[in-house]
């Protein structure tokens, strides 16, 4: 009971908190809002807290759009375990109803095929005609039985045929969210590496080339300092989006960590991807960036691309490694530049590692 009511008085203090919150700030008091001043008031997720602090610290207020960015990067999708969870717990139920129902059916099929044996047994001492209506009575009983049974295991079956078809939708869906970066919405580090061993393992085997770009914003520490994390992370999503542009079908794309992005080109050799690297490159640093909420200019953002093609001697971290290496070739030569690992910036700085 003082467990109860401990939980009781701790829940309500942290409502207090998100609803003072609500009211000094003139939020609309919607669920949403209350779930981000609610999770604030707990401090349980630390970055959710950071970022707000620094931004009141900053401008004093969170406009709705910020309250959307917030939501949509550091709450929403931590519901996908929730998610899964619910749907998770739906599938054990369903598998549990089908196979009772399996469990009755045999049952019935057993009990049936118990009255046709006996009714062959009786058959075979049959003397008049009364026995024999007998005989056919129990045997039509048992028929509709069996008939009845059958109907409404059929009627539940294709129920539960259409509720699990639902569930493999839902399932799927969570499946992939749980590969987005909710901030970007693209692959997330997770999808990557799932599909750079794919990618790689296909080229291997079919001798196809397979090139791979790891991009890095430059000097987006001072980014973040001068306009706060809030407008940084619209620069991630816009840059998010300008690679979305840049690449085709079977590329893919992902956020590789905090300001990382990767790209694999299947089928691609070093001098098309460094093509490809160099779209890019000047795409991003083609965007005039705004604020949203003000409209203040703030400049633009330079990435440094590093470019690897896959060796037949390679593994996907050998592959990785290089890309890296050239990244941080481009960021030690200038930033804003694509490096690959035929350059000679990359390539003295590998004699001087092994040397
Ligand atoms: P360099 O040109 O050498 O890459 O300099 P840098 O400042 O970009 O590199 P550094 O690794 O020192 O800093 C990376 C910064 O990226 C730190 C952090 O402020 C920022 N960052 C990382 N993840 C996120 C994110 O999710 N949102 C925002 N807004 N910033 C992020
Ligand atoms: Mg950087
Ligand atoms: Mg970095």
């Amino acid at each position: 009971m003082v467990n109860v009511l401990d939980e009781h008085e701790r829940t309500m203090a942290f409502a207090d908190v998100a609803l003072s919150q609500i009211k000094s700030l003139r939020h609309p008091a919607t669920p949403r809002n209350y779930e981000i001043w609610y999770v604030y008031a707990t401090g349980y997720n630390a970055a959710l807290n950071k970022i707000i602090n620094e931004t009141l610290a900053r401008s004093g207020k969170l406009a709705e759009a910020e309250l959307e960015q917030l939501y949509e990067t550091y709450l929403s999708h931590l519901k996908t375990t929730d998610r899964l969870d619910k749907v998770g717990a739906r599938v054990i139920g369903e598998i549990d109803d089908v196979m009772n129902l399996i469990t009755d059916a045999l049952g019935m099929t057993a009990s049936y095929d118990a009255s046709l044996a006996s009714a062959d047994q009786k058959l075979a001492s049959v003397t008049d005609r009364e026995q024999l209506v007998e005989i056919i009575d129990m045997l039509a009983k048992s028929t509709r039985e069996m008939r009845d049974t059958n109907r409404i295991l059929e009627q539940r079956l294709s129920l539960s045929k259409s509720e699990i078809s639902g569930l493999q939708h839902s399932l799927e869906a969570i499946r992939a969210e749980s590969l987005t970066d909710p901030l970007t919405s693209l692959g997330n580090r997770k999808y990557f590496d799932r599909m750079i061993e794919i990618a790689v393992q296909t080229a291997l085997a079919n001798n196809e080339p397979l090139s791979l770009l790891m991009f890095d914003i430059d000097h987006f520490k001072s980014f973040n300092d001068s306009y706060g994390h809030l407008t940084g992370d619209q620069v991630l999503r816009l840059v998010g989006i300008s690679l979305k542009h840049a690449i085709t079908g079977r590329d893919v794309t992902a956020r590789y960590g905090g300001e990382e992005f990767a790209v694999l080109l299947p089928n691609t050799a070093l001098r098309q991807a460094l093509t490809v690297a160099d779209q890019i490159r000047r795409a991003v640093m083609a965007k005039e960036l705004k604020k949203k909420s003000t409209g203040e200019v703030l400049g633009r953002v330079t990435i440094s691309v590093g470019v690897s093609m896959l060796k037949p001697s390679d593994d996907t971290d050998a592959l990785i490694e290089r890309a890296d290496a050239c990244l941080y070739a481009a960021k030690r030569n200038g930033r804003n530049r694509v490096i690959s690992e035929i350059d000679p910036e990359y390539t003295a700085q590998a004699r001087s590692q092994v040397a």
